[in-house]
């Protein structure tokens, strides 16, 4: 049978994971989480004292990583080396991190793989930065999901918010674009839209309209 699948591309927070968690459920999908993937090798990094400039090293931490994605109660737990480190993993500090071992080609090239293999029958919906360009360029299905930097800045302090946590606007939005100019602009599986992915930008859309928009034009398709 043919293995369909979803790669939802962007910058962060756009509203990716939302959209894709969505996705995945109304279609039945299993959910790839490739950012996580960048984000773990940069923790299994810190906690191995490698820094984060050895690319060789980074790489083989990649390629050797001892990981599990459980699903539970509607999320993702996230064990690396038996520890559960989703808290760990989504610090604005993960992120950067994510993104700076993240330009390195031979920390990509070891995640390929790995990433491949989460393609079943059952249909994935691949969420990252170059789903639709290098990890599966074949993808029946692509979309690109974009928003302005300050409205992401706005989205994501309205989450800290909410957890009870302090959050200034101007330190968010400048995070937002460091981590945007490196992804953009970097040799290697840059972000971009793939020349056959359908644009969505949701600075003006609720996600409600995301996923009405998403799930239409999937429909086109399976
Ligand atoms: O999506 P998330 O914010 O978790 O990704 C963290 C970082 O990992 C991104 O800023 C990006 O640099 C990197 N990444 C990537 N390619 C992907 C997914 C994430 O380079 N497919």
């Amino acid at each position: 049978m043919e293995k369909v699948v979803i790669t939802v591309d962007g910058p962060s927070g756009a509203g990716k994971g939302t959209l894709c968690h969505a996705l995945a459920e109304k279609l039945g999908f299993d959910f790839l989480d490739s950012g996580a993937l960048y984000r773990i090798t940069a923790l299994d990094a810190e906690k191995k004292n490698v820094s984060l400039d050895d690319e060789t090293t980074l790489a083989e931490i990649a390629r050797n990583l001892d990981i599990q994605f459980l699903p539970e109660n509607g999320e993702i737990k996230v064990i690396l080396e038996g520890e559960n480190v989703g808290d760990q993993i989504r610090t604005a500090q993960a992120g950067q991190n994510a993104s700076k071992i993240a330009a390195f080609p031979l920390v990509r090239e070891a995640l390929l793989a790995r990433q491949r293999a989460f393609s079943t029958e059952k249909g994935l919906i691949a969420d990252g930065r170059d789903m639709g360009t290098v990890v599966f360029p074949d993808a029946k299905i692509k979309l690109f999901l974009d928003a302005s930097a300050e409205e992401r800045t706005k989205r994501r302090v309205k989450q800290l918010q909410e957890k009870g946590f302090n959050a200034n606007f101007d330190e968010i939005l400048a995070e937002i674009k460091e981590r945007d100019f490196r992804d953009r602009n970097r040799a290697v599986a840059p972000l971009v839209p793939a020349k056959d992915a359908l644009l969505l930008d949701s600075t003006h859309l609720s996600i409600d309209d995301v996923i009405k928009q998403a799930l239409y034009h999937i429909a086109q398709y399976i």
